[in-house]
């Protein structure tokens, strides 16, 4: 009987998350400039159910823009912390995944050994529409994989820890 109900219940709970993915943004350098061009009317990122938003206890997504620092590293981990499960996090541009022109500098932190990221964006910088086309590839995952219904009925952990580059 509980097994029915989750498979019944899993579609529309995987549905509800996938569709309402409304990413918390951690803007430490210029990329930022690109994310806000995501929910821009020209490419209106809204259609696909996201929407950015300021609050990390509020949302299940984070979108790294730009380089973090070892200082900016405490505040990624406070922040994926705090945030609901399931959670996702997206790395913007080539200073979020490697250090990008700052590789390898004394103060640079790779945020994937912060936190698990879930999909990385290349480019310096990103062109906007990446970003909308890396929330539509995450929507799809959702729905696929069922990440959500799988968090709510217990059968999946989503928890911190170090992440693995994909
Ligand atoms: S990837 Fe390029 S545009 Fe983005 S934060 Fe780094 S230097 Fe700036």
């Amino acid at each position: 009987m509980i097994n029915s109900l989750k498979k019944v219940l899993s579609k529309p709970v995987d549905w509800a998350n996938a569709y309402s993915i409304w990413p918390a943004h951690l803007m430490t350098s210029c990329c930022g400039c690109e994310f806000g061009v995501v929910y821009s009317p020209k490419l209106d990122t809204e259609r696909l159910g996201s929407l950015p938003f300021t609050h990390s206890r509020n949302t299940n997504a984070i979108v790294i823009e730009g380089t973090v620092t070892k200082k900016m590293a405490r505040v990624l981990k406070n922040t994926y912390e705090q945030m609901p499960g399931p959670k996702f996090v997206i790395a913007m541009g080539a200073c979020a995944i490697d250090g990008g022109i700052f590789y390898n500098s004394y103060n640079i932190v790779k945020p994937w050994k912060i936190v698990p990221v879930e999909s990385f964006i290349p480019g310096c910088p990103p062109r906007p529409e990446a970003v909308t086309h890396a929330i539509a590839r995450l929507q799809k995952k959702i729905m696929k994989e069922g990440k959500a219904s799988k968090e709510v009925f217990g059968e999946a952990g989503n928890g911190g820890g170090n992440g693995s580059k994909e």
